[in-house]
C-alpha cells in the first residue's frame, strides 16, 4: 500500500508510540513535581497497540519506538514489545527509557524482540544527575547500559538534554564512549507549555556542542534514511559517537520522518502540534482496518511544515511525558 507522505513530500517510515504517561522520575525540564495522575490511566492495550502498528505497517512503516512517560511503568511492556515485534514490516523496534530498571529488564526486552535501546542520561556527574532527575540512580542506570551492551542490541544510544547545567559534561561523555560502541546524542532543551522559566534560564544552542566537537577532532557522519533527527560525529580514537539533535536549527523539520501516537490513541502529526486525531475508536477490531487506514492517510494532509518553537509556541505539548518526546 506504498508509504505515507505529507503535502511537503516528506515520507513517514517511523512511528513513536507512547504506551504510558506515567513516569517515576522528576526531571526538571519535564515533570519537576513528578507524575500527577490526570484521569483514568486508560492507556492503549496490547491488542490496540498491535492493531495500530499493523495499520501503520500497511502504510510503509519500518521503525517503531516505544516511549512514555517511562514505558517500563507498564507491567505488560514485555507483551507489548512481543506483539509489536511480530508485526510484519517492522524492521526496527526501539525503546526509550530512563533506565531505572534496565539492568534487570534488558534481557527480557531483548528476548521479546526489542532491537534498539535509548537511555536518558543527562549527566555522568552523580550530583548533577540527581539534581536533574530527582534520583541518585546514575550507577544503576549505567549498569543497565553495560548490561544492554552485553546482550547484543543492534544499537544502544544515550540521550542527554543539552542545557547550561549539562554543557560541562561533553568531555566526560567523550571518555564514556572511548571504549563503548554507544552513541550519545545531546538534544537541545525544548520549550514546552510547562517549562517556560527553566527554558529561559537553561536553553543553549547546539552550536556550543558543534564547536566543542570540531575543536576536539570529531567529524560528522552520514545520516541513514530512517535515522531520527540526530547528526552524529565520529572520532578515530573512540569506539562510540557523539551527536546533536537541534530542533532550533534552521531546516530541522524539512527532513521530518516521524509520526507519534499518544498512550490514549491520538495521532500527533508533530511533537509541537495540536492535540491530535482520535484513532482509538478504530482500534477495537480488525474489521474496521480500512477506515483506520483512511483516517491516517487523510490526516497527513493537515501536517504543518514545521514547529513554531521560534515563536515560543509549543502547541498542545505541556510536557514531553504527554507525548513521549
Ligand atoms: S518538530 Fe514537528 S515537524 Fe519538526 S521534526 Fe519534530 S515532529 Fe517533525
Amino acid at each position: 500500500m506504498g508509504s505515507l507522505s505529507d503535502g511537503f513530500g516528506r515520507r513517514f517510515h517511523y512511528l513513536r508510540l507512547s504506551v504510558t504517561e506515567v513516569c517515576n522520575f522528576r526531571c526538571t525540564y519535564c515533570l519537576p513535581d513528578g507524575y500527577r495522575k490526570a484521569g483514568p490511566q486508560d492507556f492503549l492495550s496490547v491488542d490496540e497497540a498491535g492493531r495500530l502498528v499493523s495499520a501503520f505497517a500497511d502504510l510503509g512503516l519500518k521503525k517503531v519506538r516505544l516511549t512514555g512517560g517511562e514505558p517500563s511503568a507498564r507491567k505488560d511492556l514485555d507483551a507489548i514489545i512481543a506483539r509489536v515485534a511480530a508485526v510484519p514490516g517492522v524492521e526496527k523496534l526501539a525503546l526509550t527509557t530512563n533506565g531505572w530498571n534496565l539492568a534487570d529488564k534488558a534481557e527480557a526486552w531483548r528476548a521479546a524482540g526489542l532491537s534498539h535501546l535509548n537511555v536518558s542520561v543527562d549527566s555522568l556527574d552523580p550530583g548533577t544527575f540527581e539534581r536533574l532527575t530527582g534520583h541518585a540512580r546514575l550507577d544503576q542506570v549505567l549498569a543497565g547500559v553495560d548490561r544492554a551492551l552485553d546482550l547484543g542490541f543492534q544499537a544502544v544510544k544515550l540521550n542527554a538534554v543539552l542545557m547550561r547545567d549539562t554543557a560541562e559534561g561533553f568531555a566526560a561523555f567523550a571518555d564514556f564512549v572511548r571504549e563503548r560502541p554507544v552513541a550519545v546524542r545531546f538534544i537541545e532543551l525544548m520549550r514546552t507549555g510547562d517549562n517556560a522559566e527553566l527554558f529561559r534560564a537553561q536553553h543553549l544552542s547546539g552550536l556550543v556542542l558543534k564547536d566543542w566537537l570540531t575543536a576536539n577532532g570529531w567529524r560528522p557522519r552520514e545520516r541513514g534514511f530512517d535515522d531520527g533527527p540526530a547528526i552524529e560525529y565520529e572520532h578515530p580514537r573512540h569506539a562510540g559517537r557523539l551527536g546533536l539533535i537541534a530542533p532550533y536549527a534552521p531546516g530541522f523539520c524539512d527532513s521530518c520522518n516521524r509520526l507519534r501516537v499518544t498512550a490514549r490513541g491520538k495521532l500527533r502529526l508533530c511533537l509541537f502540534g495540536d492535540g491530535g486525531i482520535e484513532l482509538r475508536d478504530l482500534l477495537q477490531s480488525d474489521t474496521v482496518r480500512p477506515a483506520l487506514l483512511a483516517r491516517i492517510i487523510d490526516s497527513l494532509g493537515a501536517k504543518a511544515a514545521g514547529h513554531r518553537l521560534h515563536e515560543n509556541d509549543p502547541g498542545a505539548t505541556r510536557h514531553l511525558a504527554q507525548v513521549g518526546g
